[in-house]
């Protein structure tokens, strides 16, 4: 997989997340070895419903454009 930001070497890592629980949790995400970029599940999640709302209100925008009558000129 490649890095989203530079395209670079994406490995699996396993990372101690120590802010966000009350203990010490170990999660597993995919580290750039080029730019440290980390990236896990969570985030891949919430690029997707990004993406979708930004095609869905593509879509809505284009069916609007269709609709609409040409005026002469
Ligand atoms: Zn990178």
């Amino acid at each position: 997989m490649k890095c989203t930001r530079c395209c670079g070497l994406m490995i699996v890592d396993h990372l101690l997340d120590m802010q966000e629980s009350s203990v010490p949790m170990w999660m597993r995400a995919l580290r750039c070895v080029t730019c440290g970029n980390i990236e896990d599940p969570l985030i891949h999640y919430h690029h997707a419903v990004r993406r979708a709302r930004r095609a869905t209100r593509l879509a809505s925008h284009l069916a609007k454009a269709v609709a609409r009558p040409v005026k002469a000129a």
